[in-house]
């Protein structure tokens, strides 16, 4: 093996990610006088969240009766009964305050006539627990993401945060105590190494969406947080619910925002009828995500699909006007103009179930520390590791995410961290020093991948794992494409050995980022169909033909993954939390789900 230099940086703490949740984290943490070093592998305001459009939920009540108790059902009953009501209390009831946080640090937010912040219906958010319908997704027109993303940025940058701007981590280090000390990282302009030290370590590295051929996710959303949490030997939590979004375009895969549903948009099939009627007869266009992909995929099963091969459907919204486009959807418009070559205010968008969300993640408590199962217990704190946003699982979205509550998990738990993290450290407190042995491994693991000499390109590892994916852990799923996916997924995963990259250089060498970011995403793709076979029950997102119904005296509890260096998974459980943290609400115990 090569001997490298690598660089020490020594900071109390460090995040990985500079997306919605790792920039809060990082000017909370600034702002209660810790020194945060931000690393991110991307331009901090190409993060994924400059894409999210819709918008942020909370129980404002700008346009009409709201209250973050009914917020907290939603959330409960969107996520199946999955998500633990104790973050979910925490995140709902932490919503106004943090939104109109957001508010003062500038963000832009779209006006009703009184100047309040605007406010628009969105899938699964109601009134008097499923009564009337909520307008609780605070918008700035639907570029909500970008607006959040810039002014968090620039909330950073006035606070003291230091960025490591396209550095990438590559692994966590621990000492011999298994508490975590820090991050390995290749900083992708010079071709160096860097240890980056802190008393704690923050993953808020996104979602791993790139596991599929189709999704909405940014080209970035590669799950390395997940992977080198996997590589510790650490588990991950509910990696078989993952999200399918009813409108992505069609070929393309690029993101309609639920916001136009909200705003009145509504889906047909070949008929030219509302089919969601006939699923969801109350809440219609604007039920859960996971219900609304499913009633697409049957239409197109049975036939009714739209296009030359039946095999997507409409989204109408010409119906709004043009007045109501240019003002709450102009991205939008952009958009279906640009991918589907189709003018909004004449023509449906082709649309159909496209990958966009991980429910599951790190597992962590409502402080965004990690936890895992350990001497039986199953809440047992990692030292010096927390995870935030995306690649976190609370879990506050169970199995299944409401639209508009991302955005909100990202500054409830970054501002979570960041006050979690003033409690327990002290600014400037000493290094311990670590063993000479931490780094081995992760260095190893890099030069092997920096020279591997196999005879697959790792572009044709990545295809197959996506094509497998996509076929076999999708909306439906049966033991039969989940068995015969579990072959096929360990095989690509095994073919992994045999990868080539041909340059060995260490500056903007994409090859070699590219072949990192795989590994990441090959156990992650292994984990989550594994997960997905060993539960023999239908919740949320994991929708299964041979199991069609919930079972909560076998399944309410979430799925513990790990992954060993060979690709083999194993398997425990957790219990999800039904407890509240204050008598302010009450448990909601689980119920038939229905629209
Ligand atoms: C198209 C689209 C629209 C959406 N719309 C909405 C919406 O309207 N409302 C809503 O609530 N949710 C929405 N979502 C979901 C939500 O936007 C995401 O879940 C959320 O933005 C994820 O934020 P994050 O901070 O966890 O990660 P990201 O924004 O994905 O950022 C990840 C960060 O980690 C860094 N990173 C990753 N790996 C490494 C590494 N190895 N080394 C160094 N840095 C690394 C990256 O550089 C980046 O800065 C949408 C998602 C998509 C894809």
């Amino acid at each position: 093996m090569e001997s490298y230099k690598v660089q020490q940086h020594k900071f109390d703490v460090i995040v990985v990610g500079a997306g919605g949740a790792g920039l809060r984290a990082t000017f909370g943490l600034a702002e209660k006088g810790l020194k945060a070093a931000c690393i991110t592998k991307v331009f901090p305001t190409r993060s994924h969240t400059v894409a999210a459009q819709g918008g942020i939920a909370a129980a404002l009540a700008n346009m009409g009766e709201d209250d973050w108790r009914f917020h907290f059902y939603d959330t409960i009953k969107g996520g199946d009964w999955l998500g633990d009501q104790d973050a979910i209390e925490y995140m709902c009831k932490n919503a106004p305050a943090s939104v109109i946080e957001l508010e003062h640090y500038g963000v832009p937010f779209s006006r009703t006539e009184e100047g309040k912040i605007y406010q628009r219906p969105f899938g699964g958010m109601t009134t008097h627990y499923g009564k009337g319908t909520a307008q609780r997704t605070c918008a700035a027109a639907d570029r909500t993401g970008h607006a959040i993303l810039h002014t968090l940025y620039q909330q950073a940058l006035a606070h003291d945060a230091t960025f490591f701007i396209e550095y990438f981590a590559t692994d966590l280090i621990f000492d011999d105590e298994g508490v975590c000390r820090g991050v390995l990282a290749l900083d992708l302009n010079e071709g160096t190494l860097h240890v980056f030290r802190g008393q704690a370590v923050v993953l808020a590295t996104g979602g791993y969406g790139r596991a599929y051929f189709s999704c909405t996710s940014a080209h970035t959303c590669t799950g390395d947080g997940g992977g080198m949490v996997l590589r510790a030997g650490l588990a991950l939590q509910d990696l078989e619910f993952v999200q399918f979004h009813p409108t992505g375009i069609y070929g393309a895969g690029c993101l309609i925002t639920e916001g136009v549903r909200g705003e009145g948009g509504y889906l047909t099939n070949a008929k030219g009828e509302r089919f969601m009627e006939r699923y969801a007869p109350s809440a219609k266009d604007l039920a859960s995500r996971d219900v609304v992909s499913r009633a697409e995929t049957i239409e197109i099963r049975e036939g009714r699909g739209v296009g030359e091969h039946g095999d997507h459907t409409h989204l109408n919204l010409m119906h709004l006007g043009p007045e109501v486009i240019h003002e709450r959807l102009p991205g939008i418009a952009e958009t279906a103009r640009i991918f589907a070559g189709v003018d909004v205010t004449k023509e449906p968008i082709p649309v159909l179930p496209t990958v966009h969300y991980n429910m599951g993640g790190i597992p962590t408590n409502y402080h965004g520390e990690v936890v895992q199962l350990k001497n039986g217990d199953p809440d047992a704190v990692v030292p010096g590791l927390f995870a935030i946003g995306e690649a976190a699982c609370v879990s506050v979205h169970g199995a299944n995410r409401l639209g508009s509550n991302s955005l909100l998990d990202l500054v409830v738990f970054g501002r979570a961290v960041a006050h979690r993290c003033a409690e327990i450290i002290k600014p400037d407190s000493p290094h311990k020093d670590l063993p000479a042995s931490a780094l081995d491994k992760a260095l190893a693991r890099f030069d092997k991948l920096r020279h591997a000499d196999g005879d697959t390109p790792t572009a044709d590892i990545r295809l197959k794992m996506q094509k497998t994916m996509q076929s076999d852990a999708a909306v439906y799923r049966t033991q039969e494409t989940l068995a015969e996916g579990c072959e096929k997924i360990s095989e690509v995963h095994a073919s992994f050995e045999n990868v080539r990259v041909s340059d060995r250089s260490m500056v903007w060498n994409s090859d070699l980022v590219e072949t990192l970011e795989l590994s990441n995403l090959l156990d992650q793709a292994v984990a989550t169909m594994h997960s997905a076979e060993q539960r023999k029950e239908s919740r949320g997102a994991h929708a299964r033909e041979d199991f069609p119904d919930r079972d909560d005296a076998e399944w309410m509890k979430h799925t513990l993954v790990w992954i060993d260096e060979k690709g083999k998974s194993r398997f425990d459980f957790r219990p999800v939390h039904s407890n509240t943290l204050t008598d302010e609400v009450e448990t909601v115990p689980p119920k038939k789900r229905v629209y």
